[in-house]
Parts: structure tokens; C-alpha cells; sequence
């Protein structure tokens, strides 16, 4: 399939024809990367909602759709808003929502540090230059309204609660984050993401939960309400209470082992999962919880690097005669039984697990 990188589409208060009647119409009538203006009270002051970065996450749309065309006319919200709605291409591309990105193509999530992209191994052998080109626009579109803030709606692989994620915390990103979730976790993972990016006002990833949950499509509608009706003249009003969970870790497999997921003990050689592992995505983990079954390799099929780059993988799990169990009190966040997505990315994401709402 080709795309044209260089496309830009604006839409500026589009009549309900332009929005169709459901969002899967309205996602087909689009051509490419799509930006859409809605204009507020304040004509001065800007807010953006990013979607679709991933084109297998679509609760973002769903809920910006919603939007837009659950009253009469357009919602009038206190400042002006811009939607950008980044991978159209791949969210189309035979079955809507079964594509994080095109066959051939790169993460474009992973596009927005240009040099990490062109010197990792995602890059290898792929006509990159099209999805660096990409987020470039994505990040002018950004930058030309000079925002007072930016929320980032993804869905993730496996199901679970929603979720928040910043690279630092202000009351204006607890107040972000609670209008759509009630954890935050503090991120210094670097992969490229549109996140990292400095835009001199609060950015803000939300995983709304799994991409076939009601729930996570119900999240990202009732968080875009409020974070377009909220007034922020001073920090922004906090909905509720929201707890930080610092620095995740992640959980990978290393390369050459085998994965599988299974309900019982099978003797695999590798690495064996649980195959109801997301349900851990709910709640906490206690020490000495089953997670799965290791081969004779133990602890050393797995790796987790701190932010030295030292593997501490004991600090957190430990093996018991064949079984991985945690050794440690723990959170984990995005576990998935999608063999393919797992191991490309990782395992799950660990934090420890202490209390500390504010
Ligand atoms: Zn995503």
C-alpha cells in the first residue's frame, strides 16, 4: 500500500456530513493523517487530543467521534481543541483496528526521536524515512498551536484498567490523568514516543484498556468531556484521587527462547505464561504468586535492566522449584497473551507496589 507521507488533511468544524453516522464511516472517508479543529470559548487558548498513533487502538476515535456528534450541533468546549488522527492507513488496512501498523511498515510511535528510529533495529531494511516524516508533521501540527496541553489516547494488547503515563508529574498532569483514570505511572523509558518530546506544557499517554473493551472506549468519551470543558485558567481542577507508580520496569524474554502460554505446567522448553496473565494487569500481585513455569534455564531466559542497564531481575521474581513466581510485592501493567506483540515489546511492565496516593 502507498501512502503519501507528505499529506496533511485539516478539517475545521466539520458539519455532521464530514463526521458520518458512525465512527468506522467516518475513519473510511479519511485519506491519510487528519487533523481536526474544533473551535472554544477561548479563541486563544489551544488543547490537543492525539489518536491513533497505533493503528489497532481505537478508542480514542470512538470516543472523539462521540464527541463530536452526540448533541445536535459540535460541542462548544472552553478552549479550542485539536484532534489529530495519525495512522488512518494502517487502522483501515483490511479488517478497521487489526493493524498497529501497515505490513512493512515501523512504529510510528516509536518515530519521534529520529536517530534512536534510524540506529535501531526496527529501522533495518525498512523505508523509514516516509513514518519519520510522519510524526514530524504530527509534531508541527502540535507546535503551531502552541498548546496548554496534549493527552495521547492508546489502547493496550491485553485487557485491563485505564491508565496514565508521563514522563514527569505536575499537579496539572495528576489533573490530566484523574479525568480518566485513577493511576499514573512515571515513565523514564525512552523509545521514541510522541510523549518524550518537550512541548513545554503537560503530555499526558492514556491507555484507556483493552482495544475490545466497552470500558476503555466509555474512559476515553468521559475523560474527553471533561478535559475539554475544564477551565484552566490557574492549574487545572484534579477529579479525583490518583496514585503514581514510578519508573516501570520491563519484563522481557530474551531472544532465541521460546514462549508459550498455557494453563498448567508443560515442561516447554523457555519461558511459560499464564494464560489468564492479563487478569494480574487488575489489582496487585503478592510475593510467592504464581505467574508460570521456567526450563532449566530459570530466571536466565528472562532479563529486566534498571535504569543503569543492571539485570535485577531477582529483586522481583524468583523461581520455585519450575515455577516463576514474584518475589516481591508487585504491579504489573500490560501483560497480554499476544505472543507476536509481547515479545517484540515486553512481557509485562513492573513496578513495585507502594501506596501513595495523593
Ligand atoms: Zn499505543
Amino acid at each position: 500500500m502507498d501512502i503519501d507521507f507528505s499529506e496533511i488533511n485539516y478539517l475545521v468544524d466539520p458539519c455532521s456530513r464530514t463526521l458520518h453516522a458512525d465512527y468506522q464511516q467516518f475513519l473510511l472517508s479519511l485519506t491519510g493523517l487528519t487533523v481536526i479543529d474544533i473551535k472554544g470559548e477561548s479563541s486563544n487558548e489551544w488543547r490537543v487530543i492525539s489518536t491513533l498513533l497505533h493503528g489497532n487502538e481505537p478508542s480514542g476515535l470512538i470516543a472523539v467521534h462521540r464527541w463530536l456528534t452526540t448533541e445536535n450541533s459540535l460541542p462548544q468546549p472552553k478552549a479550542n481543541i485539536r484532534i489529530i488522527i495519525s495512522s488512518v492507513e494502517a487502522a483501515t488496512h483490511q479488517h478497521l483496528f487489526s493493524h498497529r501498523y501497515l505490513p512493512n511498515g515501523v512504529d510510528l510511535n516509536r518515530c519521534f526521536n529520529e536517530e534512536a528510529i534510524r540506529s535501531s533495529k526496527d529501522g533495518e531494511n525498512k523505508d523509514i524515512d516516509g513514518y519519520i516524516q510522519r510524526a514530524k508533521l504530527i509534531e508541527t501540527a502540535i507546535r503551531e498551536v502552541n498548546p496548554r496541553s496534549i493527552i495521547d489516547l492508546h489502547n493496550t494488547s491485553g485487557n485491563g484498567p485505564a491508565f496514565a503515563v508521563s514522563t514527569l508529574i505536575s499537579p496539572n498532569v495528576l489533573s490530566l490523568a484523574s479525568y480518566f483514570c485513577d493511576t499514573l505511572i512515571l515513565s523514564d523509558i525512552s523509545i521514541g514516543a510522541m510523549m518524550e518530546l518537550d512541548f513545554s506544557c503537560p503530555v499526558v499517554t492514556i491507555e484507556c484498556g483493552g482495544s475490545a473493551d466497552d470500558q476503555s472506549h466509555e474512559a476515553a468519551y468521559n475523560g474527553i468531556k471533561q478535559f475539554a470543558q475544564c477551565d484552566i485558567r490557574s492549574a487545572l481542577p484534579q477529579d479525583k484521587a490518583v496514585q503514581i507508580l514510578y519508573k516501570p520496569l520491563r519484563l522481557v524474554i530474551k531472544a532465541q527462547r521460546k514462549l508459550s502460554f498455557s494453563e498448567h505446567d508443560e515442561s516447554y522448553s523457555g519461558v511459560t505464561l499464564r494464560k489468564n496473565i492479563e487478569q494480574f494487569n487488575y489489582g496487585g500481585c503478592c510475593e510467592g504468586l504464581l505467574l508460570g513455569w521456567l526450563d532449566d534455564n530459570g530466571l536466565e531466559n528472562l532479563e529486566m535492566l534498571n535504569d543503569q542497564g543492571v539485570n535485577v531481575i531477582e529483586n522481583y521474581f524468583r523461581m520455585d522449584d519450575n515455577k516463576l513466581v514474584c518475589a516481591t510485592s508487585i504491579k504489573i501493567f500490560m501483560a497480554s497473551n499476544q505472543t507476536d506483540i509481547v515479545r517484540s515489546d515486553c512481557l509485562f511492565y513492573v513496578v513495585n507496589n507502594v501506596n501513595n496516593h495523593l
